[in-house]
């Protein structure tokens, strides 16, 4: 039985890792414990960050790596433990008929070599549904480098399973992390992709379900958020993950001129959770977000920022605009974009209707007509000293969800 204390050391070490969100599985209980759905399982995050309707935790902390960025790294100073696979099986279903958790966010360091580890981390997903019948969420980390058969082999019993990047190139890996390098995190990756296509185009079954997400530091070394979102465009694209989670890098107990000494800041971290959503649901491409050499704008999100920048193609007429563009004004989302569209079949719409549908005008005036009709404001720096102030109270209300002492550690959720 796993006793208190390596319990917490464990999930304690475990809170680093951002990438544990769990939608988008669905499958029913056969008879056993437990169940998954589209729906996901509903996720608080509590206000240090943590995960708290999953299982978070570590198979072991006691790393043989010495990446410089981790708390785990094999240098470091700090109290060592392992679980059993049993032991972590016997804790989820104890976890789970209390109703404390409703799945395993599972991952480890590397405790022996890549292939033991995967080993042990499969023994206990393997275990968990064949002889504990455990149906719930199942996120799997995988271990880079290990053997295909061993990680394809695991992939069958999770929801989910994902390899973390950290660092968004091979210098930077080679840098702060010499044991490990971009192909052995890539290679799984994409042959996990490729196994769950093949399976879904000869209908062998789900394979895994929730698909995969990875995680980059931002901060600790010198790329940009131009690289970083050139990194996240082409792994959506080529790898077809479901997310890419950013976590702003904390420095650990650890000096060395290779880190930063501060830590990195959490609206950076923000502004690119905003612009992967660009990326992936309103049609933005990186070059238009941001140059390959430069950071996102820290003061504007990026949608206004890129607004600002192409004032020549607004005011755009409601009433006329196709849904691509209208995606593009700050202020109407996808959900008010559709909305406008199903509206002005029927009418012609006013500002009035605007603001039934809940747009937010307070931003959309400056970029769109209603009818012919302007609201807004037209000289740039007018515009911009407006959105600078609505951003600055956006940013006022987000950050104060958080305690000022722990907002550092808002930064793992990535989720303001
Ligand atoms: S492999 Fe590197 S990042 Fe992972 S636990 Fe070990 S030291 Fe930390």
């Amino acid at each position: 039985m796993l006793d208190e204390k390596r319990l917490q050391i464990l999930t304690e070490s475990a809170k680093y890792d951002v990438s544990c969100s769990s939608s988008g599985s669905n499958r029913k209980n056969l008879g056993g414990l437990g169940n998954a759905n589209l729906g996901g399982i509903c996720h608080s995050f509590t206000s240090d960050g943590r995960c708290i309707s999953l299982l978070k935790i570590l198979m072991s902390n006691d790393c043989l790596y010495d990446c410089l960025y981790c708390v785990n790294r094999r240098t470091n100073d700090i109290e060592r433990a392992t679980a059993t696979p049993d032991e972590i099986c016997e804790l989820v279903m104890g976890f789970y008929k209390r109703n404390y958790i409703e799945g395993l966010f599972l991952s480890s360091a590397v405790f022996s070599t890549p292939n033991q580890t995967m080993q042990k981390l499969f023994e206990t997903v393997y275990k968990l549904r064949t002889v504990y019948n455990f149906h719930g969420y199942i996120h799997l980390k995988g271990i880079p480098n290990a053997d295909k058969e061993l990680i394809d082999e695991a992939a069958k019993y999770v929801d989910r399973m994902s390899f973390n990047i950290e660092l968004p190139s091979e210098k930077s890996l080679k840098l702060l992390a010499p044991q490990k390098d971009k192909n052995g995190i890539i290679k799984p990756m994409t042959a996990l992709q490729k196994e769950k296509f093949i399976r879904s185009e000869n209908k062998k079954g789900k394979f895994i379900p929730a698909g995969q997400t990875t995680q980059m530091i931002v901060g600790a070394t010198s790329e940009t958020d131009g690289i970083i979102l050139n990194l996240t465009s082409a792994l959506y694209k080529n790898v077809g993950l479901k997310r890419v989670y950013y976590s702003s890098y904390v420095p650990t107990n650890f000096e060395t001129s290779l880190l930063p000494y501060n830590q990195v800041s959490l609206l950076r971290e923000h502004r690119l959770y905003q612009a992967d959503w660009l990326l992936r649901f309103y049609g933005f491409t990186v070059d238009e977000l941001c140059k390959k050499e430069e950071n996102l704008a820290e003061e504007f999100d990026p949608k206004c920022a890129w607004a600002l920048k192409n004032l020549g193609l607004f005011p755009l007429e409601v009433n006329s605009a196709p849904v691509e563009l209208l995606i593009r004004v700050p202020g109407i989302g996808l959900k008010g974009a559709y909305k406008i569209r199903e509206a002005r079949k029927f009418t012609k719409l006013t500002f009035e209707d605007l603001k039934k549908m809940r747009i937010v005008l307070k931003r959309a005036r400056h970029f769109i007509t209603c009818s012919g009709k302007f609201f807004g404001e037209e000289k740039e720096g007018r515009i911009r000293k407006l959105l600078l102030q609505l951003e600055q109270n956006d940013n006022a209300t987000q950050l104060s969800l958080f305690d000022k002492n722990e907002v550092i550690l808002s930064t793992i959720t990535g989720e303001f």
